[in-house]
């Protein structure tokens, strides 16, 4: 890492676009403006600049951030040729800048995290800090839904051994290192809020209230909004495949209950002809048949897991 003392550390804004080109003007604007006080403050190089990452929009978008380019060397563009979701898009403006920055900072293109927060993660940066989580103090903005439905997804991906950081989504800081060391994660299911903390590094937080979305509407809806709540869990945990291991062991035992059972109404005679065979075979061979599944699925959950080939470990020190 560079010296703080001596210079300091240029930083990248990294933002994710697609369709905000209402948002993205008023965005802009505040952005430059948060840079250029920064720079002032000489917390940061006035060689920092904001990356627009257009996620395939489909609306004017695109031409906004040339725009934007054309009119001040602080914003650039990259354009990513269609539309690839929120999470490759961010990856993508990281990847492509972790060389040029010290530290890259994404955010929402909408500013519904408030954009005063980066002031606390450049000082936890030039603290040492590798890492700065951007943490939602309160959620009153949210929808009663969302803030519910957020809530208990949270405590599900705990249980299933996904380390999260509480009402944190995608707003943080993350050194240069650090982004060096996420390139080595090469999975195509990107699911970046489980995967930063398990890089480790010395972390911070900062916190923040969340403001209603101002311009334009939502780009996740309910389906979008599932399909990443089950991403997170399917790259990150193999637990359900274990689920049904237990669930099949269960069923098993139950069986073996239910042989007893079975046997003492036979012997009593309170059975009809074939009844005693067939209770036992479907509960045994119910039981059998999901354990199965569940041990071939803990080979399958492994292999999974080692198709990503992702680091085993990440060197913080080495004293030579
Ligand atoms: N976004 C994106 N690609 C998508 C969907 C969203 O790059 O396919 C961006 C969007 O432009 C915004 C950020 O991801 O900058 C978060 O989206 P949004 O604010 O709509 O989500 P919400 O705040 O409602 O969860
Ligand atoms: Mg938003």
């Amino acid at each position: 890492m560079m010296n703080p003392e001596k210079t300091s550390p240029v930083i990248y804004l990294v933002v994710p676009c697609y369709n905000e080109e209402e948002a993205l003007p008023v965005s802009a604007k505040k952005m430059q403006e948060k840079l250029a006080q920064l720079v002032q403050q000489e917390k940061i190089s006035q060689n920092s600049r904001i990356v627009f990452v257009d996620d395939g929009s489909k609306d004017e978008t695109w031409r906004c951030i040339e725009s934007l380019h054309a009119e001040n060397a602080v914003f650039r563009g990259i354009r990513l040729s269609r539309n690839c979701g929120h999470q490759r898009a961010l990856l993508a403006g990281l990847m492509t800048v972790r060389s040029q920055c010290d530290a890259a900072i994404s955010l929402d293109a909408d500013l519904q995290d408030d954009i005063n927060a980066i002031d606390g993660m450049v000082e936890q940066f030039l603290d040492g800090c590798e890492i700065v989580y951007g943490v939602r103090r309160d959620r009153t903005s949210d929808s009663a839904f969302k803030r519910g439905t957020a809530q208990t997804y949270y405590k599900m991906m705990r249980a299933m051994g996904v380390e999260l950081v509480y009402d944190h989504a995608d707003y943080r800081l993350m050194s240069s290192r650090v982004l060096a060391e996420l390139s080595g994660y090469e999975e195509v299911n990107v699911f970046l809020r489980g995967l930063v903390p398990m890089l480790g590094f010395r972390t911070g937080e900062v916190y923040y209230a969340r403001a209603p979305r101002m311009q334009g509407e939502s780009k996740y809806p309910l389906r979008k909004m599932l399909a990443f709540a089950f991403e997170g869990v399917t790259s990150l945990s193999i637990k359900p495949i274990r689920m049904i291991t237990f669930l099949g062991f269960a069923i098993f035992l139950v069986s073996l209950a239910m042989l007893v059972y079975v046997l003492i109404r036979h012997f009593l005679g309170y059975t009809v002809v074939g009844w005693t065979f067939l209770a036992v075979s479907v509960w045994g061979i119910g039981g059998l048949q999901l354990l199965s599944i569940g041990i071939v699925g803990e080979y399958i959950g492994k292999i999974y897991l080692e198709t990503k080939r992702r680091p085993r470990y990440h060197i913080e020190t080495y004293l030579q």
